[in-house]
């Protein structure tokens, strides 16, 4: 009899240490650091947390002094933020004392008209809250009149522009050109999983090797071809940038998987460095993609704060827009139905490197990075498992460089 209770007995003993356990345990999670950064003309703050993503909500309060973020079943260890003194927009954060375990933040503002963005993000898990001012009609007609006066030295821009295509090709003529490729990722950072755990640094790497050779092989065969990583180890942003203006390089291309929150969404995308964003997706995967600069923080201000180098844009546009299409169609060709998202611009800062020379002038390098298809959807992130799909884009991107170069269409 005793013998036979005793699994019971067991299975009671385990399901009351449980249900005490979930009673009393308190907050699951923690915020385990906060960062502060500049983004172009925002401010942003991230709470990084020791756990799977808290729900949260927020809201200004009606003197819109205020804005407070409340965050569910999470503890905040901070007793005091210190805010860096760059910041503008907010002047000081507390935390508000709660009945619950929730978590009360409260941020005073010292602008009022501002645009304040909260998002999630995923590994490492995060909230981000970016403050910029609302543009108000003033400053817009400003801005406005700003383009206007800048649109004058266009002609001269696009001169210039043409100047460094045919110097470009005469380099390579000669043999003197320099390519730098860039895999993204790497090491401890293995960028965006995908959904059968290939890892967008593998994918990128493997592509990136396949795209050297090639170009090596094929289409530059005197000319010099690098790579800032060619195996599976940790490189910086700013390592990234450095190398390619140690190199001196022409051109410089930057290899990624994408990834997003909404798993339809399929694709090639290929993008060039701009101050703006051509979107909201494109400033968010900017945004990421820049994400390992955050630890480096105030390197971030400095790069953004440069001029704008309109040849640079201009040039980086058209090699752009020249792979983009290239490797979509040659993808088409070879029966993948592979959707073009097109060409677009945001401020990645992998793609703010560096000027070469040129018999002593200085030149822009001109940079673009690829986004060769999204792991987070089933059907692309299966392709991107098979290696003679990966073969075929490193041929596809290959001829989109070389027929930039040459001047060639493919
Ligand atoms: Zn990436």
């Amino acid at each position: 009899m005793k013998k036979k209770h005793f699994p019971l007995f067991i299975f009671a003993a385990i399901s009351f240490f449980y249900i005490s356990v979930s009673l009393f345990a308190g907050p699951i999670n923690t915020v385990k650091n906060v960062s502060f950064y500049k983004f172009g003309k925002s401010e942003k703050i991230t709470f990084f947390f020791s756990g799977r993503l808290p729900n949260f909500t927020h809201y200004v309060s009606k003197s819109k002094k205020y804005f407070t973020l409340r965050i569910d079943r999470t503890k905040v260890v901070n007793k005091k933020f210190s805010i860096p003194h760059s910041f503008h927009y907010v002047k000081s954060i507390n935390k508000i004392k709660t009945k619950n375990e929730d978590s009360r933040i409260r941020f005073l503002l010292s602008v009022k008209s501002l645009k304040i963005i909260v998002y999630p993000l995923k590994n490492p898990n995060r909230i981000v809250l970016s403050f910029r001012r609302k543009m108000n009609i003033k400053t817009r007609s400003k801005v406005k009149a700003k383009i206007r006066s800048k649109r004058m030295p266009m002609k001269n821009t696009l001169q210039r522009s043409s100047s460094i295509k045919k110097n470009l090709r005469l380099k390579f003529m000669n043999g003197r050109g320099v390519v730098v490729l860039d895999p993204g990722h790497g090491g401890r950072d293995p960028g965006a999983i995908g959904i059968y755990r290939n890892n967008e640094k593998f994918v990128n790497l493997d592509v990136s090797r396949k795209l050297f050779k090639i170009l090596k092989r094929n289409y530059l065969k005197k000319n010099k071809i690098f790579m800032t990583r060619f195996n599976d180890s940790y490189v910086s942003l700013n390592q990234r940038r450095r190398f390619s203006n140690r190199m001196n390089a022409d051109v410089f291309v930057s290899i990624h998987s994408n990834s997003s929150r909404r798993k339809s969404l399929n694709g090639i995308e290929t993008y060039f460095y701009n101050k703006k964003a051509s979107s909201k997706r494109s400033y968010r995967l900017a945004l990421r993609e820049n994400m390992q600069m955050e630890r480096v923080g105030s390197d971030l201000d400095k790069i953004f704060s440069d001029m704008w180098e309109s040849e640079k844009v201009v040039a980086s546009k058209k090699i752009a827009e020249l792979t983009q299409n290239t490797l979509v169609r040659y993808l088409r060709m070879n029966n993948y139905k592979v959707k073009d998202l097109g060409t677009k611009y945001a401020p990645f800062a992998v793609l703010k490197n560096s000027r070469r020379k040129i018999n002593k002038d200085l030149f822009p390098t001109v940079s673009i990075l690829i986004e060769i298809g999204f792991l987070s959807n089933r059907i692309e992130s299966r392709w991107l498992l098979r290696e003679s799909y990966r073969q075929k884009i490193a041929e596809g991107i290959a001829l989109g460089i070389k027929s930039y170069i040459f001047n060639k269409r493919f």
